[in-house]
């Protein structure tokens, strides 16, 4: 599990793998409780203090307005550098705040995407041409580079709010092309058994849910073959508790759904599949909650939590963003669905000041925007 959160497990040089806590103080409370927590031997962090203050502060206007200041303090307050982070570090930062990202460079502060889109040196950003199109290399490992098959693209056709169009062009040693050129590599170069959740992303946001092709073996796809695929494959086996291939079910049952919406429980063969697997989940994630509204660090498999902060950040982010992708309005407005961002941003608000995994910061903050954006209304960030 290349990409799984987890900030202990392998030691590699801290700028590599980690996002760089910000200057900005989020408030005395909570230079407090960091303390605490980052000083060995004490413990775990001072849970009952922020507990209170949280507890406290179930006003939905407070947890927006709280929201907000996470998000603004991911986004400008651990400012991701070219000559430091990788790829890898880089691409997940897009996912959360799309071109709206900063990087620092040699020249100044840019924007991330354009920086990428327009060919700019990254370490672990590595791509191509290819027999269909534009080849992304894996680096499975590296910490730096593409850690599964076709995570850039589907981190990109999800990226910010709206992801980006597949028209969207990209230089490829100085080559133009578009994000299209990456996907049509995709769809030849699948194949059955494969590790398909970034794959799927992209095809279920690039193209009509009804799509098929020939991958480059001659066999005949459609993005329900692949959905069905996906479905059948285990969650807790997967990269990060298999949140991402439950993400990736989301938007491609999302997507079929709103190209031909049917009664509900009318969903016939890879659609009913991932609506059942999908709804497993919520319900498991429901019951495995712990009582500070975290979610189980063992994702799917089992209830329980830790008294490592990152653990628990990682888990329930990456969680919270699967659900936020999946419930509707209503289950969005569900006590036990807000007592989670209310954990979520306390467990932000918790790290501010220390380096934290990026893959588990911004796959948090990923799904806070998304939430906030149908819970909080048009405040600005
Ligand atoms: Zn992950």
């Amino acid at each position: 599990m290349t990409s799984s959160y987890g900030p202990l497990a392998a030691p590699v040089h801290p700028g590599l793998r980690r996002c760089h806590g910000g200057t900005t103080l989020l408030g005395l409370a909570v230079v407090a409780v960091v303390a605490l927590a980052a000083a060995p031997g004490c413990g775990p962090p001072a849970e009952s203090v922020v507990g209170v203050a949280a507890a406290g502060a179930t006003d939905s206007a407070d947890l927006c307005a709280r929201i907000d200041r996470a998000i603004g303090h991911a986004r400008d307050g651990r400012l991701l550098d070219q000559r430091v982070n990788g790829a890898w570090q880089v691409v997940h930062g897009i996912l959360a705040f799309g071109d709206e990202l900063p990087l620092a460079t040699a020249d100044g502060k840019t924007t991330a995407l354009a920086w990428l889109l327009d060919g700019g040196a990254l370490r672990g950003w590595r791509l191509r041409p290819g027999s269909q199109g534009v080849v992304a290399t894996i680096e499975e490992g590296s910490t730096t580079g593409q850690g599964h098959p076709d995570q850039w693209i589907g981190y990109l056709a999800q990226c910010g709010l709206d992801g980006v169009s597949i028209d969207t062009p990209i230089s490829v040693n100085g080559n133009p092309h578009t994000l299209r050129d990456l996907l049509t590599q995709a769809q030849a170069d699948i194949r059955p058994g494969a590790e398909a959740t970034w794959t799927l992303m992209a095809l279920s946001a690039w193209l009509p849910p009804e799509s098929s092709w020939t991958s480059s073996d001659g066999q005949t796809w459609t993005i329900e073959d692949v959905v069905a695929m996906e479905a059948a494959a285990d969650i807790n086996g997967a990269a990060c508790g298999g949140c991402h291939r439950l993400y990736g079910l989301v938007q491609a049952l999302a997507a079929h759904q709103a190209a031909a919406a049917g009664p509900a429980g009318s969903e016939r063969g890879g659609w009913a599949d991932a609506e059942a697997t999908i709804e497993a989940c919520i319900e498991i994630a429901r019951r495995h909650q712990q009582p500070d509204g975290s979610f189980s660090i063992h994702f799917f498999e089992r209830p329980g939590t830790s008294a490592d902060v990152f653990a628990r950040l990682g888990a329930t982010g990456h969680i919270f963003e699967f659900l936020v992708a999946a419930l509707d309005d209503d289950r969005l407005a569900e006590p036990w669905v807000t007592r989670a961002a209310t954990r979520l941003v306390t467990l932000l608000e918790q790290t501010a000041d220390v380096d934290v995994e990026c893959g588990a910061l911004y796959h948090a903050v990923h799904g806070l925007r998304l939430y906030r954006e149908r819970v909080c209304g048009a405040a600005a960030e």
